[in-house]
């Protein structure tokens, strides 16, 4: 799976998206209206209290005008003086006065008087005088009349000494002054202050939905992005461990490790420089167009050489992206040890420096499986020519063999003897032999391409597998290995020494069916080119001679 297959499947990050947006949207919505309601609730009741303050002055003013007419006892004028005031004052509903049995004595509504209010059954007093109270728990309240809300103000009339001539002085309230305003102006004034900021709100709201969504959707997208990118940096690198951990061979696993960094940040080009067993330097390249790993010589005074030098000498540790985000350097090393520099280009796009997060998550693994790999690879090594091991012989060629098994696969097999090799040991001792079996060694792997085995089969013994390769494939890494050692200078006690091995070369399925089988036709191609004089190679293929 590559980063961007990853990233797209995660439809269910932008269902999220949309619930976070419409969740902050509506949260938003409703702190805005509770505001605008809290506003118009509080404006409401401060408009109804200076309502209540101005019908108290009023009150207060109409009873100490009133009261000097009720001195003067000219209950005429008084009675005159309400309807003047209930005419010419536009706020005042009514005005009346009640006496102490609740009758209506004065009004600016003539046809009120002589009616009596019962406290306790009109609708406009059982709000108060729901119980057996006598007086009103408040001054100013809000009424029902005719059907209409009105503010009603209640001025007590105290039964003071210059009442005492009409009214007993035992008697403490001589009647009430009661003052119904209009609450329309108000009410009209509250409702249009509501509709203003009912109004506005939705406004705001629907400027400020949109211009929300982009913003929103813009933060969401970058936190969503980051998500993603962590998600999918995740899954590869847990799909990186996975496929790393299915070999513990070196040579299988530098195959992995080219596909997954060609999977994980789409290379087209990757080089891996790796310290051989001879502690050169030797080049891995492998490209797109062509697929499979082939061996580079790198030139002396090439760019490529000064790079991994830089490496070499401890000048590049870290994992850049170069020439102009062309091609990523990812040295790979654990605990200071520099176990491989991998060259990563890109021929069709460039990388971004976000990938570099995941570079390193990979060279970690990378190390980790490499290590392994080398302590494995040194188990399984003979020490004297580098060549694997003949123990790992038996495995390798099992592995082989089941590839065979399975998908019919080819694969050849050299059986490699020195020629007179004993006498060499007797002339010039078994160090100048062991010397010459190291040569052996390298002519026989620089003659060999990259998925090729070679092995010390036994003493002066070597084998090579060929995956994939038929018998004429075979014939010719054979002939060119006996004639690269034949023409080898070999060196013992300063003399140039001739050395040549025969080779027998078997495969499947062209001389055998069975590992045993295999090994045998190769040891007995081997026989026949030793009898047949020594220095050749010799086939042994079914219907081949
Ligand atoms: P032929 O051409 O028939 O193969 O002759 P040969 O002398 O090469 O074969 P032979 O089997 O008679 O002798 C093999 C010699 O290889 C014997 C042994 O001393 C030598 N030899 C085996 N292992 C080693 C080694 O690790 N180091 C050295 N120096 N010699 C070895
Ligand atoms: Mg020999
Ligand atoms: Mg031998």
């Amino acid at each position: 799976m590559t980063r961007n297959d990853d990233v797209q499947n995660h439809e269910w990050l932008d269902r999220y998206k949309k619930k976070i947006i419409l969740g902050i949207a509506a949260l938003m919505t409703l702190s805005l209206t509770v505001t605008m309601i809290y506003i118009a609730c509080t404006m409401r009741s401060r408009l109804l209290e200076e309502r209540a303050v101005q019908a108290e002055e009023l009150g207060t003013i109409l009873h100490s005008s009133l009261n000097h007419l009720m001195e003067s006892r000219d209950p005429g004028k008084m009675q005159d003086a309400l309807v003047v005031i209930g005419k010419e004052n536009p706020a005042i509903v009514r005005a009346f006065i009640l006496d102490n049995r609740g009758k209506v004595a004065y009004s600016s509504h003539e046809q009120d008087i002589g009616v009596t209010i019962d406290r306790f059954s009109d609708v406009s007093c059982t709000g108060c005088h729901n119980g057996p109270v006598t007086v009103p728990h408040d001054r100013t309240m809000t009424v029902t009349v005719d059907d209409k809300r009105v503010l009603r103000h209640v001025h007590i009339i105290e039964n003071r000494p210059s009442c005492h001539r009409c009214h007993p002085a035992g008697v403490r309230i001589n009647g009430k002054l009661v003052i119904d305003s209009s609450l329309e102006p108000t009410d009209s004034l509250i409702r249009t202050v509501i509709l203003i900021i009912l109004g506005s709100s939705f406004a705001c709201l629907a400027v400020l939905i949109p211009f929300l969504w982009r913003t929103l959707s813009k933060g969401v997208n970058t936190y969503i992005n980051e998500i993603r990118m962590k998600s999918a940096e995740l899954l590869i690198l847990y799909s990186i461990v996975d496929r790393l951990s299915a070999t513990i061979e070196f040579e299988e696993l530098k195959q992995i490790v080219i596909e997954i960094i060609s999977d994980a940040l789409g290379a087209d080009e990757i080089d891996m420089v790796l310290p051989n067993e001879y502690r050169e330097l030797g080049v891995i390249v492998w490209t797109r167009n062509r697929s499979a790993m082939v061996r580079k010589k790198v030139e002396v005074a090439s760019a490529l050489h000064d790079i991994i030098y830089g490496w070499v000498e401890g000048r590049i540790t870290e994992h850049t992206i170069v020439n102009n985000g062309k091609e990523i350097h990812m040295p790979v090393a654990k605990a200071g040890n520099r176990l491989a520099f991998i060259i990563i280009r890109s021929t069709s796009g460039v990388f971004e420096p976000y990938q570099l997060t995941l570079v390193r998550g990979m060279a970690n693994h990378i190390s980790v499986a490499f290590e392994n790999a080398l302590l494995y690879r040194m188990a399984i090594t003979d020490e004297l020519t580098g060549l694997y091991s003949s123990r790992h012989f038996r495995q390798a060629i099992g592995k082989k063999y089941s590839l065979f098994h399975e998908f019919g696969e080819k694969m050849t097999l050299l059986m490699i003897d020195i020629d007179n090799f004993k006498r060499i040991n007797d002339t010039y001792g078994h160090p100048a032999g062991d010397a010459i079996l190291k040569e052996v060694g390298k002519c026989i792997l620089s003659s060999i391409r990259e998925p090729d085995l070679g092995f010390r089969y036994g003493g002066e013994e070597f084998a090579v597998i060929l995956p994939a390769s038929d018998i004429p494939a075979g014939k010719v890494v054979a002939e060119r290995m006996r004639a690269l050692i034949e023409h080898y200078p070999f060196k013992a006690d300063q003399h140039v020494l001739k050395v040549t091995v025969s080779i027998g070369v078997a495969s499947w399925p062209a001389s055998a069916e069975s590992i045993k089988e295999v090994i045998a036709e190769a040891d007995k191609a081997l026989y026949d080119a030793k009898h047949g004089g020594k220095n050749q190679v010799v086939v042994r293929a079914r219907g081949e001679k």
